[in-house]
């Protein structure tokens, strides 16, 4: 790779991943010059591109992926309707996309793929893009930030945004943090009795049971997102496949019938792990830089598209005056990153809670849910557009 040892930026912007590339395609619509755009990932694109975490994408998602040419229908499943429930207790609730007037809810997506669609997108505009390199360090300076990369260069840019994302169990922790003793386990399940383009969300004792309908190699199943304590966690992936469906099928129940079949189970630690604050200066945090979320709800990539979109904004009313592109900034976030992460910091909790009131609140919460169509109605617009 033949790298300056200093080159001049506006924007430079520390990771690839799904957030980062969406922020430069956004940016790139209206900028002058996307050449002035700098793209920086540690890894190869087709290291990215094997990643098989399945993820929601909401509705509003899918429209700002659409919008910059990184959407194709065919790689994505729409969920129809998402069926709440509480494993061993009365109460749930639906949610359909019929009352919202939308072509679905949300979109299930593997990450791999999301993340071709978008790295093809972005071989649209001149951009300048490194890797495999990694970010270092940022030093801000008065006028811009100097980015120091691994292989000993440094890129001058007028703003840096961190895009550098990560998972819970990898990152450096950030001022809110809580480490809710859960393990999520990932694989492609089918079932005796599929229900198409119905999502479902199970609470248990140990954790959400997630189960997004999806199509791998023409058949149709459902990306498993079991979220457990660590210890079993262990024990269920050390399972044979056959003892392992039928773990499932202990804490998901019988809605679905008897599980067929697993692919490969993969782990990953849970937290919540959010900067305090998400803009200093010619810095900005977008995505899982910013906040690393519980999956409950499918939030956490929805939640840094928004980010992206935002910033976006400031920089296009603000470039010459860091001050108000924070406070732009800041501002436009507050709401939208306060509620996803209360949502998704109290689910995890409420329905893990072993307090007799607690029980009986959650179980009295998911009927009045089903009951009062304006509750429902809040909190199916927040899991599709977010606060706006
Ligand atoms: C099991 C599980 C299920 C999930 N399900 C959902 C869901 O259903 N819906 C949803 O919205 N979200 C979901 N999420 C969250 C979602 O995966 C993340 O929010 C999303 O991937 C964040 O994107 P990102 O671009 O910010 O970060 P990442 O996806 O982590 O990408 C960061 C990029 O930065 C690069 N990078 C890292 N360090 C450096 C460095 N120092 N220098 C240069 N480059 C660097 C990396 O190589 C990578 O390409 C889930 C997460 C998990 C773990």
């Amino acid at each position: 790779m033949n790298t300056p040892a200093t080159s001049d930026f506006d924007i430079a912007i520390c990771g690839a991943g799904p957030v980062g590339a969406a922020f430069a395609l956004l940016l790139a619509e209206t900028w002058p010059d996307a050449s002035r755009i700098a793209l920086i990932d540690s890894r190869l694109p087709e290291m990215a591109t094997r990643d098989e975490r399945m993820i929601a994408i909401s509705h509003g998602s899918r429209t700002m992926l659409e919008r910059v040419r990184a959407w194709h229908e065919d790689s994505a499943t729409p969920i129809h309707h998402i069926h709440v429930s509480h494993r061993g207790h009365f109460g749930r609730t639906m949610i359909d996309r019929k009352d919202y007037d939308v072509p679905a809810l949300g979109y299930v997506i593997r990450y791999g793929d999301l993340v071709r669609q978008l790295n093809a997108a972005l071989d649209r505009f001149p951009f300048q893009i490194r890797r495999p390199v990694a970010v270092d360090r940022i030093e801000q300076q008065a006028e811009s930030c100097a980015v120091h990369l691994d292989n000993g260069a440094i890129l001058n840019a007028r703003y840096a945004v961190h895009a550098e994302g990560g998972l819970f169990g990898t990152q450096e922790s950030k001022a809110i943090h809580r480490d809710y003793g859960q393990t999520a386990i990932t694989s492609f399940v089918t079932c005796a009795l599929p229900q198409p383009a119905t999502a479902w969300e199970r609470f248990t004792e140990g954790g959400p049971i997630a189960l997004l309908p999806s199509l791998r190699q023409q058949t149709q199943g459902y990306a498993l997102v079991w979220c457990c304590k660590p210890e079993d966690a262990s024990q269920h992936i050390a399972l044979n496949d056959q003892e392992f469906l039928r773990a499932l099928h202990q804490n998901f129940g019988d809605r679905l019938g008897q599980f067929t079949s697993a692919t490969r189970r993969m782990a990953f630690p849970l937290g919540l792990n959010a900067a305090a604050s998400t803009a200093n200066g010619r810095e900005f945090a977008i995505g899982n830089a910013a906040q690393t979320l519980h999956p409950v709800a499918g939030q956490g990539l929805n939640l840094g598209l928004r980010d992206a979109y935002s910033l976006v904004s400031a920089l296009r009313a603000h470039f010459h005056n860091p001050e108000e592109c924070n406070q732009t900034f800041l501002s436009a976030r507050q709401l939208d990153r306060r509620a996803t992460i209360q949502l998704t910091d109290w689910l995890p909790r409420i329905f893990a809670s072993q307090l007799r009131p607690v029980i009986a609140a959650r179980g009295s919460a998911l009927s009045l849910l089903d009951l009062l169509p304006p509750a429902r109605h809040l909190l199916a617009r927040q899991m599709m557009n977010g606060q706006r």
